[in-house]
């Protein structure tokens, strides 16, 4: 029998996609549901839709909301933890949402809001590759790339909430321009977009490679991780060629990374890490410990893909209310 409020919503706010897992006390996942978000419509009936996802989630682990101690969810942009605001999500065209006040008066239930990338590194750090580690660093790939820092156990959020960064280091510095604005940074360097981009300019060279042709078989605009995945199965060079100076750039950003913090462990994560695992992250390990100043225990320094997959961010959420609930979520 379950006990009565121990039961939590971890939510996953995508710019595609919704994911809701139901969990209880062990983080067992009871309950799932899965939407499209639609980011086109208004703010308060994306709120609306999402209420209705925990209640379908909610139903689907045969309970009912009030069993229901929380819902945390990760949020694709800038927000205040504290006060459950969304200060801006460009994927959403969202400005100054309260959406912590707004879901928690639907649904009646406390509501937590984070960044998306800082929930995944949650996840990993309570329940994934992380798991044992005290001083962990993640770096999430995706479209963009994301990254979250755990201090002393917990999440170290900056004087701003904005730590973590890691997709803005500079590694080049007249490199690509990047999202920001600036040139070079990470994400304009080893980003699934970026790595796209160089493709895409590598064909238009007249080098050979069946990317278009995989992408245009699943109907597919963009070069999405399982395209990734397919073309280095086929030994696509040009796929090779982008993938090599990908991992050489996330290797400096480690290395910068580790220099800076020294964290016990580096979780690389996202849809490219879950895919390919130790064969995305072998390459960016071996650069990293080059570029180490403490060369010659660098193996102490774990670099591991993520574990959790798409559950690093709804399992994080939960880890992280569980935190807030006790009333501390900082280190
Ligand atoms: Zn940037």
């Amino acid at each position: 029998m379950l006990g009565k409020k121990e039961v939590m919503v971890g939510i996953d706010m995508g710019g595609t996609r919704l994911r809701a897992l139901v969990v209880n006390a062990e983080n067992k996942i009871l309950g799932m549901r899965r939407a499209p978000t639609n980011a086109k419509q208004k703010p308060d009936r994306l709120v609306r839709d999402i209420a209705l996802l925990v209640e379908g989630a909610v139903q689907s682990a045969g309970l009912k909301l009030s069993d229901v101690r929380a819902v945390s969810m990760g949020v694709p942009g800038a927000v205040d933890a504290e006060s459950g605001m969304v200060f801006h999500a460009p994927n959403l065209g969202w400005k100054k949402v309260p959406l912590g006040s707004k879901l928690s008066a639907l649904l009646k239930v406390p509501v937590f809001i984070e960044n998306d990338v800082h929930v995944g590194v949650m996840g990993e750090y309570i329940l994934g590759a992380g798991r044992g580690a005290r001083e962990l660093v993640g770096i999430f790939v995706g479209t963009g790339i994301g990254g979250g820092i755990i201090l002393g156990g917990g999440l170290y959020e900056g004087a701003r909430g904005s730590a973590g960064e890691v997709g803005h280091i500079v590694i080049e510095i007249n490199g690509p321009l990047c999202g920001c604005g600036n040139h070079g940074c990470a994400e304009a360097l080893a980003s699934r977009t970026a790595m796209e981009r160089d493709v895409r300019a590598a064909i238009r060279r007249g080098e050979k490679s069946i990317v278009l042709k995989l992408m245009k078989e699943r109907g597919r605009e963009r070069m999405t991780s399982s395209i990734i995945e397919r073309a280095l199965i086929e030994h696509d060079p040009v796929m090779e060629k982008v993938m090599e100076h990908a991992q050489f750039c996330l290797g400096i950003l480690v290395a910068n990374v580790v220099n800076m913090l020294d964290p016990e462990c580096v979780v690389i994560g996202g849809g490219i890490a879950a895919r390919l695992g130790k064969d995305y992250v072998s390459p960016i390990r071996r650069t990293a410990y080059q570029y180490f100043l403490r060369r010659n225990d660098a193996r102490l320094v774990k670099i591991v893909p993520g574990l959790l997959g798409d559950d690093a961010g709804p399992l994080g959420a939960v880890a992280l209310a569980k935190l807030r609930l006790k009333g501390k979520a900082g280190p």
